[in-house]
């Protein structure tokens, strides 16, 4: 009898290493979950110099919101969420059921069984984006003044991609620049930070390309969304080749949503109209793993341009 011994890849015995795997024990601790990290001060440090640089690039007249991680379920199913990326969406639940449901639900679970199954939809959801509570804010102050509105916004975010590559996070912080006007405002204001922000990764010695790029939209109907965002120049994306050329990572993304959120949330500039709205959301924790990447965990020794920038 002929036995033939199959000699397994080695990529199918161990986990192919990425090449920011170096870094997770000098920025983070695992919490059990991929893509759910708890972070140290090295890291956090960081985080925090990246948002002050942020935040003293902010065009006057803007109004600073910080929004909780979580926000209203109703809002985000009135923004279209669903349509587009209901598989990353979080929901939050919560034993809601009477005083005995909920203690059989606990006992199941006390005896090894599933306490889970008695959980229902709470009225809130994970925000998955930092600029969606903003624009029913935005609606409740009436017609727009000349100009529009702009704001400067932040949140935890949540997005169901559990991922074990370092910079794909499932909790992560996004920091982000609106403007709710006319076509012109938000045109305008989009090619301003396109140009600051490409500025901005500059200075902080980031080497990147800015490109023409997409949603991840969910299903075979969403390819066509997404060929259809590239074709009319919807989104932009800072990409920070961490890993070489190949699948360069978003750090920041400048947005332009035409009228979606005017008619959504019944937002009128000016004129009257329906307002367009345009953002620049900067990825705070891809921002920093970038940094920590190019320039290596001991922050002592980045070029001293970026340490007096980041006012170290
Ligand atoms: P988006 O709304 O997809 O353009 O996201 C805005 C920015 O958030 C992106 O440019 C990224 O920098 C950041 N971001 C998006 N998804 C993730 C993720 N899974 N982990 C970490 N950062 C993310
Ligand atoms: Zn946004």
């Amino acid at each position: 009898m002929n036995l033939a011994i199959k000699t397994p890849l080695q990529s199918e015995v161990e986990p192919v290493a990425d090449p920011l795997d170096h870094l997770f024990d000098s920025l983070f601790h695992p919490m059990g979950a991929d893509g759910v990290y708890a972070r140290t001060g090295l890291y956090e440090d960081v985080i925090e110099r990246l948002a002050a640089l942020i935040t003293r690039h902010r065009e006057s007249d803007t109004e600073v919101v910080r929004f909780p991680p979580v926000m209203s379920r109703a809002m985000l199913e009135k923004s279209g969420y669903l349509k587009s990326f209901p598989n990353l969406l979080g929901c939050v639940c919560g034993l809601h059921g009477s005083e005995q449901d909920i203690n059989a639900a606990v006992s199941r679970f006390e005896k090894g069984g599933d306490w889970t199954s008695s959980l229902s939809p709470a009225d809130l959801v994970l925000s998955p984006a930092a600029c969606y509570p903003v624009y029913p804010i935005a609606a409740s102050r009436g017609a727009l003044p000349d100009g529009g509105l702009r704001f400067d916004v932040s949140a935890d975010c949540f997005r169901r991609e559990p991922s074990k590559i370092l910079d794909r996070f499932q909790s992560f912080r996004m920091r982000e620049y609106v403007c709710i006007g006319n076509h012109d405002d938000v045109a305008t204001f989009r090619e301003r930070w396109m140009v600051r922000a490409q500025a901005l990764a500059t200075d902080l010695g980031l080497t990147f390309k800015v490109d023409y790029a997409s949603d991840p939209f969910f299903g075979r109907v969403g390819q066509m969304k997404a060929i259809s965002q590239v074709q009319q120049s919807l989104k932009f994306e800072l990409l920070v080749p961490l890993r070489g050329e190949d699948k360069p990572t978003a750090c920041m993304s400048f947005n332009y949503h035409r009228d979606h959120f005017g008619l959504t949330w019944d937002i009128k500039d000016s004129d009257g109209n329906p307002a367009h709205t345009g953002c620049v959301a900067f990825g705070m924790d891809r921002l920093a793993v970038a940094m920590f990447q190019t320039h290596g965990t001991e922050v002592a020794k980045w070029p001293q341009t970026v340490r007096s920038l980041l006012a170290f």
